[in-house]
């Protein structure tokens, strides 16, 4: 008899890899554990605590017996401030019927990719992009289309690029402004020409709006979806909770797009999380309809830490790092360190000058090749203005000891 392999996986575990950013962080806090002193740039959540009327309205849920499903596209309380949201901020409209809720922004990609894409479909991803764009679209059955932009280009794709990578196979493209993991914006003009091509050849955007709200020097915030009533048809708008209110462990993101769309992520959900966590949705309204004074403070700090971190890469001989609009990351270019060595050992992509970092003065950084980009690294500055600096000494430390041989 055929012996079957009970454990034998599912050939879409082969296909996808873990969360690098998760990973890195993780074994940060592993080293830390340890006892080891390491200074991690690697997080990807604000170090900001949620904020106490947030908070409070959790307990107040809890206290309230607000502990059972509801239903799987969210509650009507937090549909109606998503709208509100999106009319003040965007000035976008929506009904309830064009807003779903989820475990996560991250999981409404994931639903959305299930609903959306299969096998044979392209989807359309600029590079730099957020580590999981392509793996959600490969466990869609899908093929994700990486589309490659320069530093020399602002890290910003062309209408003109954009239309060459388009195929009768192009489903959608993913927008990501203010960028994770380079921290670029696009500007209505941009935006504008961008959304010619896309009306004219009729795919979707899966615009991620997530850092929409950490946006410095009075940079003025736009969605496609806001150039025109053909392009807001085509799009459909992803956001969240986690980055603009220090909310990452509640879970809880949001879209809002056609209501063919919408009703299709809604029923995949019924089926898999069933509905996102009660109370965090409460929490979520409290979020979006409270005072809004601990954003401001939170962006106000993270602009002082972009200067400052900008400002100490760029004396960092071989480092060159470019002002971003916004998020929290920095992403500079270290490619002019490759072909040294430390110790005959040589430095030859991201990769390595991540782990030379790490072993040889304690520091975490991403390895830009996990962004699709290997000349870079990535360094977020969510943490205090002390452990940026002692981080920096050290990089230009460790730097200082590269020859080249
Ligand atoms: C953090 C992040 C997300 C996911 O946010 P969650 O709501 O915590 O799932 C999505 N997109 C980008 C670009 C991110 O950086």
């Amino acid at each position: 008899m055929m012996k079957l392999n009970k454990m034998k996986l599912a050939a879409r575990v082969a296909r996808i890899k873990p969360s690098p950013t998760l990973a890195i962080t993780m074994k940060a806090k592993a080293l830390r554990a340890e006892g080891i002193d390491v200074i991690g740039f690697g997080a990807g959540e604000p170090d900001f605590d949620t904020p106490s009327n947030i908070k409070q309205a959790a307990i107040k849920a809890m206290d309230e017996g607000f502990t059972k499903y509801t239903p799987s596209g969210g509650i009507d309380e937090l549909k109606d401030a998503i709208i509100n949201k999106f009319q003040l901020d965007n000035k976008l409209t929506y009904s309830r019927s064009q807003i779903v809720v989820s475990c996560g922004a991250k999981d409404t990609l994931y639903n959305l990719a299930q609903a959306l894409f299969e096998e044979g479909d392209e989807v359309i991803i600029p590079s730099p992009y957020w580590v999981s764009y392509p793996d959600i679209v490969i466990l869609a059955g899908a093929t994700p289309v990486i589309l490659e932009t320069k530093e020399s280009d602002g890290f910003k794709i062309s209408p003109e690029k954009l239309e060459r990578a388009i195929t009768k196979n192009t489903r959608a493209i993913v927008l990501n402004s203010p960028s994770n993991p380079s921290g670029v914006a696009y500007s209505y003009d941009d935006l504008e020409g961008m959304a010619e091509v896309v009306v004219k050849k009729g795919i979707l955007v899966i615009s991620d709006d997530i850092y929409e709200k950490i946006v410095y020097d009075d940079f003025r915030f736009y969605n496609i979806a806001s150039v025109g009533e053909e392009m807001k048809k085509l799009t459909v708008v992803v956001n969240g909770v986690s980055k603009t209110y220090a909310m990452t462990g509640w879970r809880i993101g949001y879209a809002a797009g056609p209501e063919t769309i919408i009703s299709a992520v809604t029923k995949i959900q019924s089926q898999n999380i069933s509905n996102p966590t009660s109370i965090s949705q409460k929490a979520a309204v409290e979020a979006l309809e409270g005072s809004q004074d601990t954003v401001f403070k939170m962006v106000k700090e993270f602009q002082a830490r972009r200067d400052y971190i900008v400002e100490k890469l760029n004396n960092i001989p071989g480092i060159n790092c470019m002002n971003p609009q916004g998020a929290f990351y920095v992403f500079p270019d270290v490619s002019s360190l490759y072909g040294m060595s430390f110790n005959g050992k040589k430095i030859s992509s991201s990769t390595d000058l991540a782990e030379y970092l790490l072993d040889k003065v304690d520091v975490a950084v991403v390895p830009g090749v996990a962004f699709g980009n290997d000349n870079h690294i990535r360094l977020s500055y969510a943490m205090s203005m002390e452990n940026i600096g002692e981080g920096l000494r050290r990089i230009g430390e460790a730097v200082a000891k590269l020859t080249v041989s």
